[in-house]
């Protein structure tokens, strides 16, 4: 039986009001999930056939592939550790070292081509911390100043001077930029090179992300194949339209990734204030950001046993967010397996019109040229297209040039005392993780059950909530 997650321990099932909750990913199974074992009558309603949204753990090739989330960033300090931990699922720190790129043929660690580079790094270290420092204090003194992580390194790219090694390792940082945040290095505000989110490992969930969303949603009712078209709200309560009939309750979460919200494919009567779509229009998500995936699977391992990431430096290819890195995945498989990552311009125009063989061979073309030993074809992959998906249509939010901080408190906030939204995009601290997810529907969850139970609440034994050691 599952174990009961409550927000108020004298609460008995079934006896609270009923919840709809839109959207079965993190967010969603977490506030139904919280709600359900405190009392409330529960519905999830979901569009895809499978739960999870951008947690997608597949057996694709043969062996478990994550095609959304993969790593617990910052694992010392994420809630999900401590999740992970009580739910009996082991973590796995990859390795630090391992990392190499092939130079005029020579295998040279990530960490000496930067000390060979250091006075281009230096330079541009010190200008993204000067705009950012100038961002971070300019909205705490109420003297907005934004700049863009690419137009602040872009006066020393230009420079004759700069010898060709650190400015093929600076692309290349750009590159892991867009990579990170899922969106051209142009689109995205200083302010996102927070320092603080250097501290920690990555970590992965041996066994796979889904095993997170399948513990959360055991005991809830979910309705898969289900997707919501309107939401129609009046004082006597909640009607939801989906394309498999009508549903009536009290209240409704909607944790739809803010790509579907913003596209209209929901409808809301009355419409949402205007304030929420400000909001929504300037935090980043989708257009031409996205962060996609290729799985490969080879007939061997061909690259090095103690090579865990292969880096390609940009001189050998010329789009900076695609296949700047490659991860070797045989260590969590078992299997000849690497995963590699598209983002900026090219890899949205690739998701929305590029053949899946073409963008392969794409990045075989810069592995080819940035490892010499050979490349044999894959027996097997898989290319991801998060941002054609109409259940997501983006990767994950980001901020924008021109984000707001305020605008993620606009979309916090309920909407009189029966609409409530959570998902990534919510969160302010966190946005663009499971992380966020997680606490997005727990907050989703307490605003419910303080305004419709009581302001008592009982979280500390929630197992994110105990600090991860
Ligand atoms: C390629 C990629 C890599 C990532 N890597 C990481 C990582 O390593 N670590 C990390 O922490 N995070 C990572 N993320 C981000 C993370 O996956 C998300 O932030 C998180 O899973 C979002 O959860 P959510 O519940 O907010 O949204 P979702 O998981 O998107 O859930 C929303 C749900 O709503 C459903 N839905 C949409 N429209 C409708 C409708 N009309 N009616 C009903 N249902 C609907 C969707 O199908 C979906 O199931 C990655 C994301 C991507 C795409």
């Amino acid at each position: 039986m599952a174990e009961r997650w409550s927000l108020h321990p004298e609460a008995s099932a079934g006896s609270l009001p009923k919840v709809i909750v839109v959207g079965a990913g993190i967010a969603g199974l977490t506030a139904a999930r919280l709600l359900h074992d405190t009392g409330f009558q529960v519905t999830v309603l979901e569009a895809r056939a499978r739960i999870g949204g951008r947690i997608w753990t597949t057996q694709r090739l043969g062996v478990q592939c994550e095609l959304g989330a993969s790593w617990i960033h910052r694992a010392e300090f994420n809630p999900l550790t401590s999740l992970c931990r009580h739910l009996g699922i082991s973590l796995l720190l990859p390795a630090e070292r391992g990392t190499y790129a092939w130079v005029n043929g020579h295998r040279v660690p990530l960490s000496d081509l930067v000390w060979q580079a250091r006075r281009g790094v230096a330079r541009a270290g010190l200008a993204l911390a000067w705009h950012y420092m100038r961002a971070v204090l300019g909205w705490r003194l109420g003297r907005p100043y934004d700049i863009s992580v690419a137009a602040a390194v872009t006066p020393l790219l230009r420079n004759g001077h700069l010898p060709p090694l650190d400015r093929a390792l600076l692309t290349w940082g750009l590159g892991m930029v867009e990579s990170i945040f899922g969106a051209p290095a142009d689109q995205i505000t200083i302010r996102s090179l927070d320092p603080r989110e250097l501290r920690g490992h990555n970590a992965l969930p041996l066994g796979g992300y889904a095993q997170i969303v399948e513990a959360m949603a055991e005991g809830v009712d979910i309705r898969l194949n289900t997707p919501v078209e309107a939401v129609a709200i009046d004082s006597q309560g909640v009607t939801v339209h989906t394309r498999e009939g009508t549903l009536t309750a009290d209240v409704v979460i909607v944790t739809v990734p803010l790509g579907v919200l913003r596209s209209g494919v929901i409808t809301f009567d009355p419409p949402l204030p205007s304030s929420y779509h400000h909001a929504m229009r300037r935090i980043g998500y989708g257009g031409d950001a996205v962060l996609n995936k290729i799985w490969l699977r080879f007939p061997a391992r061909f690259w090095p046993e103690d090579c865990q990431r292969i880096v390609a430096l940009p001189d050998q290819h010329l789009c900076s967010g695609c296949f700047v890195t490659w991860i070797d995945k045989q260590h969590v498989t078992g299997a000849p397996v690497l995963e590699t990552f598209l983002s900026g311009y090219r890899a949205a125009q690739w998701d929305r019109e590029g053949a899946d063989e073409d963008v392969v061979e794409a990045g075989l073309r810069v592995l080819r040229a940035s490892f010499p030993g050979g490349v044999p074809d894959p027996v097997d992959f898989f290319v991801t297209r998060w941002l054609s998906d109409p259940w997501t249509r983006g990767s994950f939010a980001y901020e924008h040039v021109g984000t707001r901080p305020v605008d993620w408190q606009v979309l916090q906030r309920p909407v009189g005392n029966r609409l409530f939204l959570a998902g990534e995009a919510t969160d302010q601290e966190n946005y663009g993780t499971v992380e966020a997810g997680l606490l997005s529907g727990e907050r989703a969850a307490r605003d419910v059950h303080r305004l419709w139970c009581c302001p008592r609440e009982h979280i500390r034994h929630l197992p994110w909530r105990r600090l991860p050691v």
